[in-house]
């Protein structure tokens, strides 16, 4: 049978990327989907807590979250979207898995790499953000061994398919790594293997900075799209206009080919005016029935709450049956 899980850190607010790499997939999925209990969706607020903030606003965000993945067409009650902390087997199965998984296929994990990175363009910033700083203290355990929780919010589902962008085929081959791993150690079928799901757009570039993809999290990132956008970067380089086409035709859902026969005439100022015009039309809706949601929090919190609860139905009787596998209990 066919189990989806995908997850989103309640890290910012979306940006395109999530969208048109992930979510718009999530949204597809549903319209296939029979079983009430195939498709999993979660805010992935563990995997959070490796990007400095404080608490009060990683509890707000991850509301802020579950309101954006619903007004983008993700339907509670057709999937199962949850928050991770809600479930404790994840963290159980994460100190499983973290037993038969080699510091070595760790290291050569790229995410953590870039992001600690990123957090030490923080250090100096945090007293603004009004946020503890992790970052003065080097590579922390958690941010090292993210991949290895992701890996356990797969493999707890016995998840066969995974929408994600082309930024997380690394940590999901890890995932498909250690199943086969731990399946072979305990000399069990277990685990499936689980494959990605992929968008025609599976990596959109910075506005900023087209040799990096966008990222809702990157202080340096300019989330909304404005006529100033990379402009100075549009100037010198394809890359940026290549990008701007890509999101183009993904919102339009257009082939890429298609759309630039279609923008061909344009100058760079009118092309980014095009694309401007495309993501207002799409987020203007999207935002605004996530305010109405988020006006209405109490609903937001009971449609997460039940959902949880049958989620971790699912999430205990596997936890057994992994607990057994491996002698536990
Ligand atoms: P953060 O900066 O906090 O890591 P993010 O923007 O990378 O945020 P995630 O929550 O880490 O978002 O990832 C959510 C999903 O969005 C994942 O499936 C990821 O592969 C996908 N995704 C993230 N950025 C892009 C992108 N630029 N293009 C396509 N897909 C993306
Ligand atoms: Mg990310």
């Amino acid at each position: 049978a066919m189990r989806v899980f995908s997850g989103i850190q309640p890290t910012g607010v979306p940006q395109l990327g999530n969208y048109l790499g992930s979510l718009q997939n999530w949204v597809k999925l549903q319209q296939n989907s029979t079983a009430d209990d195939s498709l999993l969706f979660s805010i992935v607020d563990l995997h959070a807590l490796t990007v400095p903030r404080s608490p009060q606003k990683l509890r707000q965000e991850t509301l802020e979250m579950a309101a954006s993945i619903v007004a983008c067409g993700v339907d509670p009650s057709k999937s199962l979207l949850f928050r991770q902390s809600a479930v404790a087997a994840h963290t159980q199965l994460l100190w499983v898995l973290g037993c038969i998984t080699p510091v070595g296929w760790l290291n050569r994990m790229t995410q953590w790499k870039s992001k600690l990175q990123q957090q030490g363009q923080l250090v100096g910033q945090t007293e603004a953000l009004n946020v503890h700083a992790p970052a003065a203290q080097g590579l922390l355990a958690g941010l090292f061994t993210y991949p290895v929780l992701m890996a356990a919010d797969i493999l707890l589902y016995k998840a066969t398919h995974i929408p994600v962008g082309d930024d997380q085929v690394q940590h999901l081959e890890l995932a498909r790594d250690i199943a086969e791993h731990f399946n072979k150690t305990y000399k069990t079928r277990l685990f499936p293997l689980p494959a990605p799901l992929l968008t025609e757009s599976k990596r959109v570039m910075s506005l900023r900075d087209p040799q990096r993809k966008m990222s809702k999290s990157d202080p340096n990132e300019q989330r909304r799209l404005t006529r100033s956008a990379g402009s100075r970067s549009m100037r010198k380089e394809r890359p940026g206009v290549a990008n701007l086409l890509a999101i183009y035709a993904a919102l339009r859902e257009t082939e890429c080919e298609q759309a630039a026969a279609e923008l061909r005439d344009c100058s760079n100022a009118q092309l980014k005016e095009a694309v401007a015009e495309a993501v207002v039309q799409f987020v203007g809706p999207v935002r605004s029935e996530m305010q109405r949601l988020l006006a209405n929090a109490g609903d937001l919190e009971k449609m997460l709450a039940e959902n949880e609860e049958k989620v971790n139905g699912i999430a205990r009787a596997n936890w057994k049956e992994i607990a057994t596998c491996v002698g536990l209990q």
